[in-house]
This record gives C-alpha cells, structure tokens and sequence, in this order.
C-alpha cells in the first residue's frame, strides 16, 4: 500500500476523531498488544462480528454508513449481556488505500463511538476484498451479565422498539422512491445501551435481534429449555410498516426480518411493574408480546386468537 499502515491508521483513526483513549486504557494503539483495567467488581465482556461486503451490507452502501454499523451491530451484543461499552479493536480488510473513502469510513465510526464511549485501541490492517472485523470489549457488575439461558415458565416475552424496519429498507434498497425512514433504520440501528443497562437484575434473559424476532427468541428458548406463545399482532410496528400497503409482508418483515439490533428479552412477571417504571422514568419503550411456557417450542398467535404459523423464521447464514 502506498501510505504505509502506520500512517494509514494514524491519519484516519488515532489523529481523527474516533477516541483512542479513554477509561482503564493504560496502552491503545501503537503497541503489540493493548492493555486494559477492567473497573473493580466487574468482569469483561468481549464479542466481535464481521461485516463482507455483498454480504452483510450491499456493496454500494455509502462509507459512512459502513463505519457506523459496523461499530453498532458490536454494541448491540455487549447491549444483549447488559455490559458497559468499554473498548474496540478494528480488522480492516481494504482492497486498495482510498482516502476518501477511509475519511468517510472513520467519520461513520467516529461518531457513533464517541456517542457509546467506546475507545478504539487496536487492530489490524491488510488488503483485500472489503471485510471489517470489529471486536467490542466492555464490563458488567460480576454476576449481572444477561444471558440467553434464563427464561422460566410464566416469564413475559417482551422486545423493544419496532422490528422489521431494517429488513424493510433493505428490502426496497436501491429503489425508487423508497422510504427514507426504513432505509435510516436499516443503515443506522441504534444500539439498545440505554435500554440494556435497565435491564441486569430485573430480566431473566436477552438476545439482539440480528436474524429476526423469532429466529432469536428460539435462541433463548433453546438454551433455556422453555417454550412460548407470541401474540404476533403485540409486535410495535413503525407508522411505515403500520401502513404498508400489503400487511402480510409487513408482519413477516416484523417477525422474521433481521438487522434490526432491538432487544428481545424476557421477565418474571413479579418484576414487570418495575422494569416498566424504569424505562418509564428513562423516557424509554418495550412491549409485551408474549409469555414463556414449560412445554418447548413456539407458538404465534392472531389477535382473534387463531394461530399463525410463519412461513419463514429468519436470516441463516448457511441455510
Ligand atoms: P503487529 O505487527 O504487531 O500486528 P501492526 O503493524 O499490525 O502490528 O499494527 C501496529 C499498531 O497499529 C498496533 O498497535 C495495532 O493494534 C494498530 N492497528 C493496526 N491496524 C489498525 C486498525 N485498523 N485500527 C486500529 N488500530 C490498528
Ligand atoms: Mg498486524
């Protein structure tokens, strides 16, 4: 490469604006490895994802747009366990040095890192077709983290936000005419921290929504050895997916729609009273659109209460 990966990531990244320092950063970039202090009475909770172009995001997606989500859907597992953003490392696999489009990528990322608190202190640099590896590292109280496995029977099924837009928007990509609104939520999920920190001590389990409502609660299901019954007509659905022209699409968006990044989460239902005085008091929203039961496996139900059995269940990479 002609700038030399030094200079490349100095220029872009450690000079620019994506934060480099930051709490319990004692070494960022520039060195072999960075070293980290995880606060007192915390553990570390660490994840990563890879986003292929053509693949998890279309090829023409703009930069900018690349660098936010790229950082977002990494925030969304450490929002899933109920951890504190803390740290990131970047794997950037370019297939030429582009500046503009390294500006443009950093920007993205900048501004989205600065907002969760998060500092950049590593990675790695090398060319290639375009692959961008983020891995996020943040804290969580010991014993607090949210995990898949601890929904019990009799728990209330609940999810924030409106899911299906992003699937919505991908959907209508490179459209004529196609709503802004699904697009932004496809291209700019927000990562549910606010929501996530209300959460430790109050859920007994959580997931984000990548591959789409259902396919994710199955996970909690699974590994916590329960079923469930989900009224699918409870699912909070955007004014645009509301008044989509043809509404059996729109649930299917809803329900099996991935890319959304919203929480799905389960309570007790001795606790539901204060979880909602919580996010009351926040200025935030979750819906109840279902219950767990003993008896294993899902069941969706129509509000005049016949079942509903979805036609697909969600994004499988390998499927
Ligand atoms: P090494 O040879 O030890 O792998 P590198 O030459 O790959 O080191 O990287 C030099 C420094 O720059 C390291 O501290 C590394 O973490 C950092 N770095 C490399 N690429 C990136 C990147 N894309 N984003 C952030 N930091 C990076
Ligand atoms: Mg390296």
């Amino acid at each position: 490469m002609a700038l030399s990966e030094f200079e490349l990531i100095h220029r872009y990244f450690a000079a620019g604006r994506v934060p480099v320092a930051g709490p319990g950063v004692v070494r960022g970039i520039g060195d072999d490895c960075a070293i980290l202090t995880v606060p007192p009475g915390c553990e570390l909770a660490v994840s990563v994802d890879t986003l292929v172009s053509g693949v998890h995001f279309p090829a023409d997606m703009a930069p900018r747009e690349i660098g936010y989500r790229a950082l977002a859907v990494n925030l969304s597992d450490l929002a899933a366990a109920g951890a504190t953003p803390a740290w990131f490392t970047l794997a950037l696999t370019l297939p030429a040095v582009d500046e503009a489009w390294l500006a443009e990528f950093a920007a993205g990322l900048a501004a989205l890192a600065a907002e969760a608190g998060i500092a950049l202190v590593g990675g790695d640099t090398t060319r290639g077709p375009l692959v961008i590896t983020v891995q996020v590292a943040g804290h969580v109280a010991t014993g607090r983290a949210l995990a898949r496995d601890g929904a019990g029977a009799g728990d209330l099924v609940c999810v924030t936000g409106t899911p299906g837009d992003a699937a919505a928007g991908l959907s209508q990509w490179g459209a004529p005419g196609a709503d802004d609104y699904l697009r932004r939520r496809f291209l700019r999920p927000t990562p549910r921290l606010a929501e996530a920190r209300l959460l430790p001590g109050l859920a007994s389990a959580c997931i984000d929504v990548s591959d789409g409502l259902l396919a994710d609660l199955g996970h909690i299901l699974e590994a916590s050895g329960v079923g469930a019954d989900v009224q699918v007509d409870e699912v909070p659905r955007s004014p645009a997916l509301a008044g989509w022209p043809d509404p059996e699409r729109a649930l299917v968006w809803v329900l099996a729609g991935g890319d959304d990044y919203e929480l799905c989460f389960t309570v007790p239902p001795d606790r539901r009273a204060e979880l909602e005085q919580a996010f009351a008091a926040a200025g935030l929203a979750f819906a109840v659109i279902g219950h767990i039961g003993a008896q294993p496996g899902l069941r969706c139900f129509r509000r005049d209460g016949s079942r509903y059995h979805p036609a697909v269940s969600g994004y499988e990479h390998f499927a």
